[in-house]
């Protein structure tokens, strides 16, 4: 890093830098301790909805934490560093099993599960896998995993091994975050998937830019030509959500609809929906 900062080299040595490597090694040793006593970790669940019947039809699991000096840190901050350290594994196989224990909850909904490209490099995904949803009780077909363009970087026949016997056994596979990486199409190409997830950059500078509109429409025209599933991220506006249901878009994902929450309040969610359907 400092190497890529060129003439600023000396800036390692500034005092705010030692601040991040040592608030870093603290959230190391911190989520260490998390991991072994579980309290402070929590998976909430965010809706995605059905583009046509505007029905909740899956919820994706979200990690959680929330630190007892700190409060709650993003994952944006301590996922990086757990895939650094390697606890990714640890902490994406305790996200798996509350996501395969919460997805008893809701038989008729797919529950996503982010994976990290650092949990594809261990040999034993797919046993790991398979055994938290035998142990769980879970149906694998109700399991939807969502992986990143970060998997390209490993060996691509292990990876690709992987995915098709995750899929032979009923998961399914969501590209997430598409449209962000720098080789999305040739992904597509090489990973069998059942899903893509356009990332939520195209779907906020939707009605902004005329080029996101055409990208989003192009990436759905993809997905149909490809028998590919398409879910649309971030989806914040009313605005937005037109677009993409004339669009042709299946399925939502966004704050307008709803943020994660704790399975509780999607058991709530779903009561109540169901009401509104019966009435
Ligand atoms: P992601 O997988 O793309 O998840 C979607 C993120 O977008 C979530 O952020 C969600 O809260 C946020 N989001 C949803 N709707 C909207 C919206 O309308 N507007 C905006 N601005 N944001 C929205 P979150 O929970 O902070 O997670 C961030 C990222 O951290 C995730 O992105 C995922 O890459 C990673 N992550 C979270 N939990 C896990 C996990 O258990 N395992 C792994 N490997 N990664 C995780
Ligand atoms: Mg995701
Ligand atoms: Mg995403
Ligand atoms: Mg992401």
């Amino acid at each position: 890093r400092a190497k890529e900062d060129g003439r600023d080299c000396f800036r390692v040595f500034e005092p705010d830098m030692d601040a991040t490597v040592r608030l870093r090694s603290s959230i190391e040793d911190d989520l260490r301790r998390a991991l072994d006593r579980g309290d402070e970790l929590s998976v909430h669940y965010q809706p995605q909805i059905s583009g046509a019947g505007h029905q909740i039809v899956g919820v994706e699991a979200l990690a959680r934490w929330t630190h007892p000096t700190r409060g709650a840190i993003a994952p944006e901050q301590f996922i990086p560093i757990a895939e650094a350290t390697g606890q990714i594994r640890r902490l994406g196989a305790w996200v798996m099993r509350e996501a395969c224990i919460a997805s008893r909850r809701w038989p008729d909904l797919v529950v996503s599960v982010n994976l990290s490209p650092v949990q594809f490099r261990s040999a034993d995904l797919f046993e790991t896998l398979t055994g938290i949803v035998r142990e769980t009780g879970a149906d694998a077909r109700m399991i939807q995993l969502e992986v990143t363009e970060g998997i390209l970087l490993d060996d691509d026949a292990l990876v690709r091994t992987t995915l098709t016997q995750l899929r032979s056994v009923g998961f399914t596979i969501a590209l997430d975050d598409f449209g962000t990486g720098y080789s999305s199409l040739s992904y597509l190409r090489r990973f069998e998937v059942d899903r893509i997830k356009i990332d939520r950059s195209f779907i906020q500078a939707l009605g902004q830019t005329v080029d996101s509109a055409a990208i989003v429409s192009a990436v759905l025209s993809l997905g149909q030509a490809m028998g590919l599933a398409v879910t649309a991220e971030g989806v914040e506006t009313a605005e937005q959500r037109r677009f993409l249901e004339a669009a042709g878009c299946s399925e939502m994902q966004g704050f307008l609809f709803a943020p994660a929450m704790p399975a509780e309040e999607i058991d709530t969610l779903l009561i109540r929906s169901r009401l509104t359907d019966a009435a």
